[in-house]
């Protein structure tokens, strides 16, 4: 099962992606959170997504292209994966399918969760990351059991540094200027399904689940 989640930043796709990788027991693979990773590390990739980052810019294509090539050829995407905040550019979309057809593979549904720009930039602000387990938390909307401490793994809960509302908007601007041909692209395919994301994060969980619970 290949599962891609889309919408724009702060609908709420890493909190989704997060609940479904329990469910299915198939693996979240979040950009954000890679390249986050890659910036803590120190590495090659962090060094050239930092600054764009910072700023709410998208990573150049073939950087994120070649971060998710190498990961689902690990062991633990045998069985499917979810991807979170990837593709982002139609050129990504393309690439993903190049690589999922080398592979016998191709995406079985595409969920794209719609918010609108208001709701978002308040939810940005509330929202606080854990590094480490990739889980995801919102101050007033899905606090942790302890504040600032992750449930699962009991880490301190960062916030993100392009969190901040003018970041966001630029955020939400790049989204839509990109996001049409990229939708269009699995709309042609039949594999688009369009799921409010304004609901309570347990309500829009029930609908993802009856999407993918369907042939
Ligand atoms: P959000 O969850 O708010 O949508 P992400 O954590 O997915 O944000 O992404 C944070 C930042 O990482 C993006 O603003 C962009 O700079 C970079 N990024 C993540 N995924 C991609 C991608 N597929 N293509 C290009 N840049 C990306
Ligand atoms: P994305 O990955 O699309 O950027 P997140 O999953 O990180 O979005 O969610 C953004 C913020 O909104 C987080 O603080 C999260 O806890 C909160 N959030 C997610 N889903 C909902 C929801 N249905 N209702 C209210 N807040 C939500």
């Amino acid at each position: 099962m290949i599962i891609v989640f889309m919408g724009p930043p702060g609908a709420g796709k890493g909190t989704q992606a997060q609940i479904l990788q329990e469910n299915l027991q198939i693996p979240k693979l979040s950009t954000g959170d890679m390249l986050r990773a890659a910036i803590t590390a120190g590495s090659e990739v962090g060094k050239k997504a930092e600054a764009l980052m910072k700023n709410g810019d998208l990573v150049p294509d073939e950087v994120v292209v070649g971060i998710i090539k190498e990961r689902i050829i690990q062991a633990d995407c045998a069985t499917g994966f979810i991807l979170d905040g990837f593709p982002r550019t139609i050129n990504q979309a393309q690439a993903l399918d190049k690589m999922l057809k080398d592979n016998n593979l191709i995406v079985d549904k595409v969920i794209c969760l719609d918010v609108n720009p208001d709701i978002i930039v308040a939810r940005q602000a509330g929202r606080r990351i854990a590094s480490k387990s990739g889980c995801v938390y919102h101050v007033e909307h899905n606090p942790p059991k302890v504040p600032g401490k992750c449930d699962v793994s009991g880490e301190d809960l960062i916030q993100r540094d392009d969190d901040k509302e003018d970041v966001v908007r630029h955020r939400l601007e790049i989204y839509a200027d990109t996001v049409k041909p990229i939708l269009e692209y699995y709309e042609s395919q039949s594999l688009l399904h369009n799921v409010k994301g304004t609901s309570s994060v347990e309500a829009v969980k029930t609908e993802i689940l009856s999407i993918i619970n369907q042939k």
